[in-house]
């Protein structure tokens, strides 16, 4: 009997030790989820390594109207995991990118739409664009004082001069612009010709258009 009962015993504390171990082992797996790619996340939560000057939550934009609450960058997450990447090389060689819009609601490019309704300018809120997908991003770069590098032009300045394709630029300026394009494409992103300034990252393109709102508090 004494056998049998130390028998139970021994049984009732290897399965309270693999029980355990069991739900330790979802616990953990918890905590160390992936978050999916295409959930949209705050680049300020995951890095603490990028220049924010957020054009649209001010009025120092061409719309001359602030129609952001605040200055969060959003992004899907595959977006921010890339950025970050690109970021990291960057700052081998004691730059940074400097973001001047991210992730852009279909609410706010309504809004945008109604202020200056040009397609040439603004992507018509019907068909939305890549920003409205949290696939794209607006930056320049800032050496390690923090002074924006030389790209021939401001950020949405509306001419030719904007363009890649625009070659009547100082030697150093072309040089900045391929530097910036040839570090974000290694990191998964596509230029766009007519803006020196904006990147889409290639598997955000089949996004859907999305009308989150982020916490501004
Ligand atoms: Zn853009």
């Amino acid at each position: 009997m004494l056998r049998f009962t130390k028998t139970l015993f021994f049984l009732i504390s290897l399965f309270w030790m693999v029980s355990s171990q069991a739900q330790n082992e979802v616990y953990s797996s918890e905590t160390t989820q992936e978050i999916a790619d295409t959930t949209f996340v705050n680049l300020r939560d995951y890095s603490s390594d990028f220049v924010y000057d957020m054009k649209y939550a001010t009025e120092d934009n061409f719309l001359k109207a602030k129609v952001y609450d605040c200055a969060e960058c959003m992004l899907r997450y595959k977006t921010v995991k890339a950025l970050i990447a690109a970021n990291k090389e960057f700052m081998k060689d004691n730059c940074k990118i400097k973001l001047f819009d991210c992730y852009r609601p279909l609410s706010i490019q309504q809004k945008m739409w109604e202020i200056v309704p040009k397609p040439e300018y603004v992507a018509d809120p019907k068909k939305g664009s890549i920003h409205n997908r949290g696939g794209a991003v607006d930056i320049t770069l800032v050496n390690a004082n923090g002074v924006e590098l030389e790209m021939g032009t401001s950020f949405d300045f509306f001419g030719i001069q904007a363009s890649h394709n625009y070659k009547k630029l100082p030697v150093s300026v072309k040089a900045n612009r391929k530097y910036l394009k040839d570090i974000m494409i290694k990191n998964g992103f596509n230029s766009f010709d007519s803006e020196w300034w904006h990147y889409n990252l290639k598997t955000g393109l089949k996004d859907n258009v999305s009308n989150q709102k982020w916490d501004c508090n």
